[in-house]
């Protein structure tokens, strides 16, 4: 499919809950969020239809997300159906890594290529703080086991927040040094209720090649990726900047979202949606109105003028 600005867009992320299992303090407000209705929420079935029908019109790249993926009941069928569809060429999963022990061979096993693990600190302490309650051990545990399985090459999704992480910068680089892994900073975006929270602990991802001096950028593969990618010198992982902030890739975007509540989002940082669930539940021709959706895809977004969203980050999926 491509949009009215000449994009290719064949990458699809599909939110499988809008629940999760920690309570980040950039992605969830203090007090939860207002659950959906579950009748208001995807089925498998139903998210299993959609996808084929986005696979039908040129998605090639699938991520699911959340809230926390893991804890939605039957992910693993989930991910065996869509794992079976032919036209994927890449097979991921965006999750915390609390459940990740338990599930990585499984996921393996369902057709799964990879997983990014969110992981915002080395220090137990810190993490139980940044997470309202997370056990660092876990995450730590099922990034071993998703190596060991070969759910490769696994990336580390960092996001940079000032005065909490800033100090770590080197030893999450440091991880690049000998083992296969990438460490990707992200910037925190301020979105949905913990908006002014983020305003206030944002730091551009500048801050980690004046701290690294030794890393040396080297040629992205994927025109589409929002990462730049570093290396050390002799580094076997790679160090990756994602900057929607401080500079914002719109202009290469290849991606939109499928809501746990069945919205589709041309935009991350847009609050303009599609209504993917009632087209569907009223046999609706889903192929025009996602073809017809995906020509309107904003050209950029415009955080910097103050354009905010009002969903929160677990119920878009990141
Ligand atoms: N629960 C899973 C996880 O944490 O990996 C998947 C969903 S989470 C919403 C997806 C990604 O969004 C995570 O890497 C998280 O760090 C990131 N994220 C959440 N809120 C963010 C924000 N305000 N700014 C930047 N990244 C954010
Ligand atoms: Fe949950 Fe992921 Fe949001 Fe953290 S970032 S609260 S793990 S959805």
């Amino acid at each position: 499919m491509i949009d009215s600005y000449g994009r290719d867009i064949n990458y699809l992320r599909v939110s499988v809950t809008d629940l999760c299992n920690l309570r980040c303090m950039y992605c969830m407000p203090e007090g939860g969020i207002t659950k959906i209705r579950h009748s208001e929420i995807l089925r498998l079935e139903e998210i299993y239809e959609l996808v084929k029908i986005f696979v039908s019109l040129g998605i090639k790249k699938i991520r699911i997300t959340g809230g926390e993926p893991l804890i939605r009941r039957g992910i693993v069928k989930l991910i065996q159906n869509i794992g079976s569809l032919s036209g994927i060429e890449d097979f991921a999963m965006t999750t915390n890594g609390m459940l990740l022990e338990k599930y990585a061979g499984n996921l393996k096993d369902a057709g799964l290529d990879r997983v990014n693990v969110s992981l915002d600190t080395l220090d137990r302490k810190k993490y139980r703080d940044i997470t309202r309650g997370g056990c660092l051990k876990d995450v730590l545990d099922g990034i071993e086991e998703a190596r060991k399985v070969g759910l490769a090459p696994i990336k580390l999704n960092t996001v940079l927040i000032s005065g909490f992480n800033d100090s770590e910068i080197e030893s999450f680089v440091g991880l690049t040094k000998n083992e296969e892994i990438d460490v990707r900073f992200i910037e925190l975006m301020p979105i949905g209720r913990t908006k002014d929270w983020s305003l206030d602990k944002f730091i551009s991802n500048k801050v980690v090649l004046e701290k690294v001096k030794e890393l040396k950028k080297i040629e992205r593969e994927d025109v589409s990726s929002p990462a730049k990618y570093y290396k050390l010198p002799g580094g076997r992982g790679r160090v990756g900047l994602i900057s929607p902030v401080s500079h914002k890739f719109c202009k290469n975007c290849n991606r939109v979202r499928l809501t746990a509540d069945g919205k589709l989002k041309d935009c991350l940082l847009s609050d303009y949606e599609i209504d993917l669930k009632s087209a569907l539940r009223n046999g609706e021709n889903l192929k025009k109105i996602i073809i017809d959706s995906v020509k309107n895809k904003p050209e950029r977004h415009n955080l910097e003028k103050g354009e905010y969203i009002k969903r929160n980050m677990t119920a878009i999926g990141g």
